[in-house]
């Protein structure tokens, strides 16, 4: 007997969960506080970064957490170089821009104080690096991560925390003008916390792209994870696997001068280009 089919059954459970997610998502915002919200003005709703000014680099593991292990190297020590050369190109060749490191060399990080850093300075992207390690030693190619849908609500802090400094810069320019204090309020950051998501699938999206267009790297897509080094960020946060290091000939790219500055030019590209459709708007 066939009947339903295991990959059915698949679809139908994710199906479900997105919808009920989404639901529950939903609800959240229509109805956070009170029976009758007043109007949010459209300006508000549409609240963008006008400018991407500062990054935040996050080079993943560190110190006593090495990461996944190579026959010849680490994570944590490919992912702090590849981030420190970006880092060096950002503020090279995109003037205006601040880039802001959770670390800048062997130390050990707590997995929350990284994005706590990125909010802390206001940053209007966090971008995490890290490689991927597999038991097959085949597998290969990139990937790129966004916060999946379970640790949403983790963001709303984080969210408001950031939210609330940029009310002591320029708050009628980032707020047309809408109260803070408001309860209506939370509708709006709500609205953030799906656009900051929507906004990381954008960025994570062009990091593929550039990866697998510019250098002929596997994709292996775009993702959606709960993943706690993300879900805290009150801004567009992405993880990116640059490769596997489990993979030989993948690993001795990663390690080459030719692979990180390719890697590199890649994120960069994606940067660059994600800037400048923000900014566009
Ligand atoms: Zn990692």
């Amino acid at each position: 007997m066939k009947g339903i089919t295991l990959s059915q059954t698949k679809i139908f459970c994710t199906t479900f969960l997105i919808i009920f997610f989404s639901y529950s998502a939903m609800g959240r915002s229509i109805h956070p506080v009170k029976d009758d919200p007043p109007e949010i003005s459209d300006k508000a709703k549409h609240k963008k970064p006008a400018k991407i000014t500062t990054i935040c680099l996050d080079a993943g593991h560190g110190g006593r957490d090495a990461g996944a292990r190579g026959r010849k190297s680490t994570e944590k020590q490919i992912a702090l170089e590849v981030v420190l050369k970006l880092g060096k190109k950002i503020e090279k060749e995109l003037p205006g821009v601040k880039v802001i490191y959770t670390r800048t060399e062997d130390v050990f990080i707590d997995l929350y104080a990284r994005p706590a850093l990125a909010n802390k300075h206001n940053a209007d992207l966090f971008i995490s690096v890290h490689l991927n390690s597999f038991s097959r030693q085949a597998a290969r190619g990139t990937e790129t991560l966004v916060c999946g849908f379970g640790r949403m609500d983790e963001q709303d802090v984080a969210i408001r925390e950031n939210a609330s400094i940029l009310l002591e810069e320029d708050y009628e320019e980032n707020y047309g003008g809408f109260d803070p204090s408001d309860p209506s309020s939370y509708i709006v950051f709500s609205l953030m916390k799906r656009e900051y998501r929507d906004q990381s699938i954008k960025l994570a999206s062009l990091m593929q792209d550039a990866y697998t267009k510019n250098s002929r790297r596997v994709d292996r897509g775009v993702k959606e994870q709960s993943l706690a080094v993300l879900a805290t960020a009150g801004m567009p946060a992405v993880l990116t696997e640059i490769g596997f290091i489990s993979n030989p000939s993948e690993e001795d790219y990663m390690m080459s001068a030719k692979g990180q500055s390719e890697i590199v030019q890649n994120i960069f590209n994606s940067i660059k280009n994600y800037k400048n459709s923000v900014e566009r708007k």
